[in-house]
């Protein structure tokens, strides 16, 4: 495949949106059209082309096959339109995932919160429960020592009341 095929090859897919230069590197320059078919329809086209109508160099004239830039300024612009479409329906899409991203990790936050209060309810319950019985066996403790100490203080009343009752007996 020699060079100028694969240029003219290459240059055929037309660019997408409003151009800012020909394939060749030329500047481009805006028109408009005075055909009958299209009559002030503006259109983009590359300035080496333009060239062609006039009277010109030898080597612009070897170039005259070379297909350069063409595009209609109100095609561009819809190109640019569904572009501009595209790149919102794809932010709207990236927006979307990120708000499900979103949802998804409150979900977990959530759950582990729920999971740390579940622990929490059932430490704390533990640790009432350990201390309850602590309480209880010093409450019982409590109670016998009690009971100890009524005995010993009637045994004491019982001794003085004999002791009184013996001493009276005497007089
Ligand atoms: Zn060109």
């Amino acid at each position: 495949m020699s060079y100028s095929s694969a240029s003219s090859l290459a240059h055929q897919v037309s660019p997408i949106g409003v151009p800012s230069r020909c394939w060749c590197g030329e500047d481009i320059i805006t028109y408009t059209s005075k055909t009958k078919d299209n009559p002030y329809r503006r259109f983009y086209r590359c300035s080496i082309a333009l060239m062609f109508g006039y009277l010109i160099l030898f080597d612009v004239y070897l170039r005259k096959n070379e297909n350069h830039l063409f595009k209609w300024v109100d095609e561009a612009l819809l190109d640019e339109i569904n572009m501009v479409d595209e790149k919102w329906k794809r932010v709207s899409e990236d927006v979307d995932d990120l708000r499900k991203q979103m949802m998804a990790n409150m979900e977990l936050q959530n759950e582990i919160f729920k999971k740390i209060d579940e622990e929490m309810v059932k430490k704390i319950s533990e640790n009432i429960e350990s201390e309850l019985v602590i309480i209880k066996d010093n409450v019982e403790e409590l109670g016998h020592v009690m009971v100890r100490s009524a005995f010993k203080t009637a045994g004491v009343a019982a001794v003085i009341v004999c002791s009184l009752v013996w001493i009276w007996g005497r007089m």
